[in-house]
């Protein structure tokens, strides 16, 4: 998987090609897609969501150029295979989940994994998590209708967040960094995700 979908693209970052071999993808799916688990696609799992295509995965992480001190919020626990990736490189993962049976079932496998420096919570992402803000990094992996307001609060100056924002079939891949003088948005190309819900997805009033 790593040498033909993830090196064969462009993606150079030793830390990301590293965690992206360590982590076993085939336990993040059901028993039944298991022989499908490190094909170049994303899979279904369960509750309408879907584990994001292998290349996916690594592009958003290097785009994230992460480092060992770093703390880092997800948006959208999902099977958890994204988090268990950012967990290899830094510091410390939190990752929001705002369907409570994804949630427990990432917990658990995070538990079963050892994967230590994952913290779960079972809410709306798109509020963030103020307590433990401001993060290095932040990526969500659902598609945003706009960028949500209180994520780009949370981010630190020389942070970096990743996300799919536009319409609800297809998206652009943006990153956002912030320095001293303020934010600087980048386009990374088109993409493909389920719904990021929630006060600052499509939900919002
Ligand atoms: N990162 C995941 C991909 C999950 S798909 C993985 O590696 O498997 C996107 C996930 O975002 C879904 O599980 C969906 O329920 C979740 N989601 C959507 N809107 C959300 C919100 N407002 N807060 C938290 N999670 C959200």
């Amino acid at each position: 998987m790593v040498k033909n979908q993830i090196e064969a693209r462009g993606i150079t970052d030793p830390k990301v090609l590293s965690a992206m071999r360590k982590v076993p993808r085939h336990l993040f799916v059901s028993d039944a897609l298991m022989d499908q688990a490190y094909a170049d696609h994303p899979l279904p799992i369960g509750e309408q969501q879907t584990i994001s295509q292998p290349y996916i995965v690594a592009h958003m992480t290097q785009a994230l150029q992460l480092n060992p001190d770093d703390r880092v919020l997800e948006i959208g626990t999902g099977s958890g295979y994204q988090a268990a990736i950012l967990a290899q490189i830094v510091f410390r993962v939190y990752t929001i989940e705002t369907i409570r049976t994804l949630h427990i079932k990432a917990r658990k496998l995070f538990d079963e994994l050892k994967y230590s420096n994952i913290v779960t919570r079972y809410a709306d992402g798109t509020n963030g998590w103020k307590d433990e803000s401001p993060f290095d990094a932040i990526i969500i992996t659902a598609g945003a209708p706009e960028i949500p307001v209180p994520l780009v609060q949370q981010l630190g100056i020389g942070g970096r967040m990743v996300l799919p924002v536009g319409g609800r079939l297809t998206q652009e891949m943006i990153k956002l960094y912030r320095d001293e003088e303020g934010i600087h948005q980048a386009k990374l190309g088109g993409c493909r995700f389920v719904k990021l819900v929630g006060e600052y997805g499509w939900d919002k009033k």
